[in-house]
């Protein structure tokens, strides 16, 4: 491996790694392969790391210590969520300690990308790429800078963290998830004592969930995903929420689509896919931070060893695409089943599954087994459990890989 020197070779930059997006993904993943001695510049068509990001900033507390993330940019830290049903009647969960932070997101990626750049990463903003083409010795990028000025980067590899804009991973022959949902997030005033809580029901939240998170003291952050437009259920859900309360303008109100399951193919020659560009998000929640770092790591792993090795082939990222499934796919296929399970129910059997909550042992199960980032487990247990296997009964279980779960 050489040193960190960044060249202009025939009149294009050159180096070891190129990637593409400086969302958490794209910035774990500079910093993890410059600190590995490779020579890695990371282009962001924002004007600068950690603008405009629509995102609640919810962080499971084990991923702090197991990614060296920075902690400045918590917020606060989670230990209980109230779940509101569709007849208003909360259901309180308490945990035992902190399982979750809340982080101001643009300071955390702020702090990941002064983390990269301390490994020896260059970041570079204001910079789209435009366009990606593979040979068989290297990637080129055809890019556009702040000042529209039009330039050139070669580089070995190509990392692809690119959220949920898919176009050069659909030019590259990698297609983006298949399914979406529809977020929806609004920074507001909340009352100083509020709860953290999430809202479930067919008329509140179709298909997923709303949800009402204090931020800082007098802030919160509601937002909704759900699979249909989230614009009008999110309007009925802040009437419930705060009936006196304000309504948001229009321009106040930011939509984003969030990635429901994974991308077909994330690697390829010399190229790889990281983060939400390649599913890497938990299909119950939508949040991404947490999977979009363990496909960080699998990605400078493999990387690296490619490079140690000198083996840089067609083939030589492959491995990349096994090695991140192994640790993801069932989280993310059972999730996504879990999600459309409860989207069957109506208000009535949503009610009657929250009674069950309310006894019957799952509180002390969710206590017992509960992790905010690896559900699966406890999804499965909680759906083996009779008197929740009697409600979907009553209602009939979508198809699906787990269909035969009771059987
Ligand atoms: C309303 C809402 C709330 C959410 N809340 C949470 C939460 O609480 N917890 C959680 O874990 N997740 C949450 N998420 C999801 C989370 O924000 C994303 O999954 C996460 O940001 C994905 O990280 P990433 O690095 O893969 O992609 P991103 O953070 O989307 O970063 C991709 C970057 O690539 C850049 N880019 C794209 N194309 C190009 C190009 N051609 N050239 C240069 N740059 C390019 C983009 O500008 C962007 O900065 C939420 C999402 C939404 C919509």
């Amino acid at each position: 491996m050489s040193g960190k020197k960044i060249y202009v070779y025939r009149g294009a930059l050159t180096c070891d790694v190129a990637v593409v997006g400086g969302g958490p993904s794209g910035l774990q993943t500079a910093r993890q392969l410059a600190a590995g001695g490779l020579r890695v510049v990371l282009l962001e068509a924002k004007p600068e790391i950690g603008a405009d990001i629509v995102c609640s900033g919810i962080i499971g507390r084990d991923v702090f210590g197991e990614f060296d993330l920075p902690e400045s940019a918590v917020l606060r830290e989670l230990r209980s969520m109230t779940l509101i049903g569709p007849a208003g009647r909360p259901l309180i969960y308490e945990h035992p300690s902190s399982f979750a932070r809340i982080v101001d997101r643009g300071r955390f990626d702020r702090n990941l990308g002064r983390a990269a750049s301390a490994a020896g990463a260059e970041i570079r903003t204001g910079v789209k790429v435009l366009q990606a083409a593979v040979s068989d010795d290297s990637v080129r990028l055809r890019t556009r800078g702040p000042d529209g000025e039009p330039c050139a980067l070669q580089a070995s590899v190509l990392i692809l963290a690119t959220g949920i804009q898919s176009r050069l991973q659909s030019e590259l022959g990698l297609a983006a998830p298949a399914h979406h949902l529809s977020a929806l997030q609004w920074e507001t005033e909340a009352p100083v004592d509020m709860a953290p809580s999430m809202y479930i029901g067919r008329e509140i939240a179709p298909g997923a969930f709303g949800w009402a998170i204090p931020t800082e003291p007098g802030r919160m952050k509601a937002g909704l995903i759900t699979d249909q437009d989230p614009q009008e259920p999110f309007l009925r859900l802040l009437k419930h929420l705060r009936p006196d309360g304000p309504r948001p303008d229009k321009k106040d109100l930011r939509l984003k689509p969030i990635a429901q399951g994974l991308a077909p193919r994330s690697a390829g020659p010399r190229v790889l896919v990281v983060g939400e560009a390649a599913g890497q998000v938990k299909t119950t929640t939508g949040g991404g931070i947490a999977f979009g770092l363990i496909g960080a790591r699998v990605a400078s792993d493999v990387i690296l060893k490619a490079f140690r090795s000198g083996t840089q082939g067609s083939t030589a990222y492959a491995e990349y695409d096994r090695l991140w499934r192994a640790v993801l796919k069932r989280e993310i296929e059972v999730g996504a089943y879990a999600r459309r399970a409860l989207a069957v129910l109506d208000d009535a059997h949503i009610e009657k599954l929250m009674d069950v909550a309310r006894r019957d042992g799952v509180i002390p199960l969710i206590r017992a087994k509960g992790d905010f980032d690896w559900q699966s487990g406890l999804i499965l247990d909680l759906l083996r459990k009779a008197p929740i296997f009697r409600i979907f009964r009553e209602v009939g279980l979508p198809p699906g890989p787990l269909k035969g779960i009771w059987s």
